[in-house]
């Protein structure tokens, strides 16, 4: 059996290697000359900046895929529990340290609202109940058929699935910085809180479970580990080549086609690109798409675009956290405007890494290496970043500079910023979106572009694009999927 896998992100390298180890000759094919997809890692100056990931959650989904090959992953990586996940910080500096210490939650949650210490406990309860079931059964199950999906819909519903994850935090918690914090989940897979359906409030429970870990060396590391890995078991893995074409006989796969012309054939054709970029672009237009199929690809919501600005600093910051979220004022309003209105708004809310607090190989001696990511709207929005990214680089630093970091200007020795456009012309993605298609409950499981594709026989999908979802546990458990279905 011939496989071909188009992509390197995290999707992409686990199905290489799960259909390894089942015996398949497998090719995987990137477009840039190294690998990773959001996980690239960009080194300049010293200074080592993870593209995209950086909190890794259920870690055993990239132990397994060592151990699928006898292999201890201690060999190749090293992953590291970190004790405070994140410091949010809100408007009016107050400060919250969310941990996997329950003692400390409960006391810093009665702090701001001692009645909601119980709500809390219930909500923990009432996540774990989702997470048994979205994450632990339905993971990695296969929906692509329609009575996979109505067999589960009644415990989905029991789960009150038809809620979006603040609707449910708000059903347990009253104190609004409280709810916000519990509630930000989906936006690390690039849903809107206030629209995400509930079965993503398992993410809140998923890190309890595992923790949160930091891969020393960076995640790109891990991408490193796979890589010697796949030479290891040899995998074909061609860099620096884009797919053009997946070529088909009628329905049926037969191989791919590369930038240079070379043509590949095989029985398999495992996309990590995006799913509606590849039915689009790289298949016969929309001539063997069903009407149900065109009507469910054109009424797809994408997720959020990200404004990602990576900089080093001459001082270190110790007393900015391993993971920071600040939440601006307006909350709901402002991811209105993202996901709804498609603007801009400078009342934002971002996420902010120095992976330098927890690894010094980090950044040069002495300095300090960030990334600060700010979701905004997709592609659809016609913004012309070109005009706009300078723009937002200014806001987000003067906002970090007043916020948490005095003197930030005159500190960065280096920098650089991705935007919309980046993920749109590099990454191949639809609209630029930094997570393919939104958690929504009309576009997840069945809904979503399934694993086996509704349309040609021998594609398959793996990935943020397909079931169950993006983040990275996310991703490898499609990978599982897939070791189901082919
Ligand atoms: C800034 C940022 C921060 C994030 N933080 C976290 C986090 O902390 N924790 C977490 O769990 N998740 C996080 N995520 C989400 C997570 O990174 C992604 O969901 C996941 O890595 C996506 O993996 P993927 O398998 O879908 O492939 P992708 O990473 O999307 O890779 C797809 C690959 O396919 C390649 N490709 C596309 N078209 C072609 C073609 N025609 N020919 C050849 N190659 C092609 C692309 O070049 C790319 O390498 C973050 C994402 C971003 C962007």
């Amino acid at each position: 059996m011939n496989s071909v896998v188009i992509g390197s992100g995290f999707g992409g390298i686990a199905a290489a290697l799960r259909l390894k180890a089942k015996g398949h000759e497998v090719t995987l094919i990137e477009k840039h000359p190294d690998l990773g997809g959001r996980a690239r890692v960009f080194k300049k100056n010293g200074f080592i900046y993870d593209g995209g990931p950086t909190v890794i959650t259920a870690p055993y989904l990239i132990n397994e895929l060592f151990e699928l090959f006898k292999k201890n992953p201690k060999d190749y990586i090293e992953l590291s529990p970190l004790k405070i996940w994140y410091q949010f910080i809100f408007e009016d500096k107050t400060k919250f340290n969310y941990s996997g210490d329950e003692d400390e939650m409960k006391r810093q949650i009665e702090k701001i609202s001692k009645d909601d210490v119980e709500g809390y406990k219930k909500l923990v309860n009432f996540t774990k109940k989702i997470f048994d079931k979205g994450f632990t059964e339905l993971a990695d199950v296969p929906f692509d058929k329609p009575f996979v999906m109505m067999q589960q819909l009644p415990a989905l519903l029991k789960l009150k699935s038809y809620k979006s994850v603040y609707s449910l935090v708000s059903s347990y918690i009253k104190n609004e910085k409280l709810r916000r914090m519990f509630s930000m989940h989906p936006l690390l897979v690039g849903g809107n809180p206030f629209t995400t359906t509930s079965i993503y409030g398992l993410i809140l429970y998923l890190e309890k479970k595992w923790g949160i870990h930091y891969s020393m060396g960076g995640t790109g590391n891990i991408i490193k580990g796979f890589e010697k890995l796949m030479d290891e078991e040899e995998i074909e893995v061609i860099k620096g080549h884009e797919v053009t074409k997946i070529i088909s006989d009628k329905r049926k796969i037969t191989g791919v086609q590369l930038n240079d012309q070379t043509i590949i054939n095989c029985n398999n054709v495992i996309c990590n690109a995006d799913p509606p970029a590849v039915y689009e672009k790289m298949l016969n237009g929309n001539a063997n798409n069903s009407f149900l199929f065109k009507w469910k690809k054109n009424r797809m919501e994408y997720s959020m675009g990200l404004f990602v600005y990576y900089f080093g600093t001459k001082k270190k910051y110790e007393n900015i956290e391993h993971h920071t979220i600040k939440f601006g004022n307006k909350y709901k309003e402002h991811l209105d405007d993202i996901f709804d209105n498609k603007k801009l708004n400078d009342d934002i809310s971002y996420y902010l890494h120095r992976p330098s607090s927890t690894d010094k190989s980090m950044a040069p001696e002495g300095n300090d290496c960030f990334y600060v990511l700010v979701p905004v709207p997709n592609n659809q929005s016609n913004i012309d970043w070109s005009l706009e990214g300078e723009k937002m680089k200014n806001l987000v630093i003067d906002k970090m500079q007043n916020d948490l970091m005095p003197n930030l200007k005159e500190n960065i020795v280096e920098d650089f910023y991705l935007t919309p456009d980046y993920f749109e012309k590099d990454l191949n993605t639809k609209h630029g979106s930094g997570f393919s298609i939104q958690p929504k409950f009309s576009q997840s499981a069945y809904f979503r572009f399934h694993n086996k594709s509704e349309v040609y026989d021998g594609l398959y999908f793996v990935g943020a694009g397909t079931h169950p979802g993006a983040g990275v546990p996310g991703v490898l458990s499609s990978a599982k999927v897939l070791d189901k279905i082919i």
